[in-house]
């Protein structure tokens, strides 16, 4: 450990912390999570004593929330303030160590998150660079999807959510699946692959609701539909179960917004024979977790990708080689920051400003804070 405390332009003077429940517009469910009614979005803002601020996050999807605040205000801000904010990796395995008795992933991995994209944030303003060429500056722009949470739609409605997709300019689009009868799922994935066409992208995502037979079932189901993926088949604990899945049916897996640690990750690589990665930076200890994730899908041939908050993956998506598809997720961060998520020619571009390029509109979220320190 090489951190020092005392006086010094980078050393983190303030560390302040914000807890929001944000309300969706309407009630969005999959298979295993029931009814989403809101997300928890929480914010750290990190000072420096040269007055450079940097703002990290992560969200929920609509638990725990509490808790990654406690996190984040009792154990995680006394170890930061003194330290140079420039040491993300000694501050990263410091924080990780602090608590690994009590962590080991999960909870903490969400607040480790939210401190380590602030640090990002601070890392990129200081040179004066968008994150997409920090992180990496393989390109700008990436491909991407809409990801729906659409299990409690209808048929009709499902498929009007679709055309509203198609109409943003979207080229890949993803659906929940995991009925109790999985006929009904597959009589969905045909009307949503006869709505897009053949040449669209399409994966489907059961949120861990299946047991390996069924989901092996339902893969050879569904095989005549030209399924780009199928996400979180079984739950995520099950490697061999995934790779169980994988030999009996002929689609790629895919998982990684449940993995929070990057053992995890290699331990999934090794037995669950994924044919994609989704890390989340805000639950794989933010950008510096994201992309130890992204670099072990370089070495074992996978292309990554990432799951939520595409308004800070956009960045970090274009900044990879062997980028896949970006999630543009049901829960709309962007819609509160100034920034929106944009979309040009089915491509998402990332911000070409100084830091993450996620700036949070403070008159927009004000309305939804439940508790700041
Ligand atoms: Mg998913």
């Amino acid at each position: 450990m090489t951190a020092v405390c005392g006086a010094g332009a980078r050393t983190i003077k303030s560390v302040k912390v914000e807890y929001y429940q944000v309300p969706l517009a309407e009630v969005l469910s999959d298979a295993k999570h029931g009814d989403h009614t809101h997300f928890e979005l929480l914010l750290c803002r990190i000072s420096c004593q040269d007055g450079t601020e940097g703002v990290g996050y992560t969200y929920t999807g609509g638990k725990g929330g509490r808790a990654i605040y406690s996190l984040l205000e009792d154990e995680l801000k006394p170890l930061l303030l003194g330290r140079d904010a420039a040491e993300i990796r000694a501050l990263w395995e410091d924080m990780g160590w602090h608590l690994h008795y009590v962590g080991r992933g999960g909870l903490v991995s969400f607040a480790i998150s939210a401190v380590d994209i602030a640090l990002w944030d601070i890392h990129c303003k200081r040179q004066q660079l968008p994150l997409w060429k920090v992180a990496g500056g393989a390109s700008n722009q990436t491909r991407c999807y809409a990801g729906g949470i659409d299990l409690n739609f209808s048929e009709a409605k499902l498929l009007h959510n679709i055309e509203g997709y198609l109409e943003r300019g979207f080229n890949a689009v993803k659906i929940k699946v995991g009925k109790e009868d999985h006929k009904e799922d597959v009589a969905r994935v045909a009307a949503v692959r006869q709505l897009i066409g053949a040449e669209r992208t399409f994966m489907v995502d059961a949120n861990y609701s299946m047991s390996v037979e069924q989901a092996i079932r339902f893969g050879r189901a569904i095989d005549d539909y030209d399924i780009t993926w199928f996400e979180e088949p079984t739950i995520p604990d099950d490697y061999e179960g995934y790779g169980r899945i994988a030999d009996g049916i002929n689609i790629a897996l895919a998982m990684g917004e449940n993995l929070h640690t990057i053992h995890e990750f290699t331990y999934a690589i090794k037995h669950a024979k994924l044919g994609f990665l989704q890390p989340d930076a805000s639950n794989i200890g933010g950008i510096t977790g994201w992309l130890q994730v992204a670099n072990l899908a370089y070495a074992h041939n996978l292309p990554v990708c990432s799951h939520g908050m595409h308004e800070l993956h956009v960045s970090l998506m274009a900044s990879q080689p062997h980028a896949g598809y970006l999630e543009v997720h049901s829960f709309p961060i962007d819609a509160y920051t100034t920034q929106p998520f944009a979309l040009t020619d089915g491509k998402a571009q990332a911000p070409n400003v100084p830091g993450t390029g996620v700036c949070f509109a403070d008159d927009l979220l004000r309305g939804h804070l439940i508790k700041h320190s």
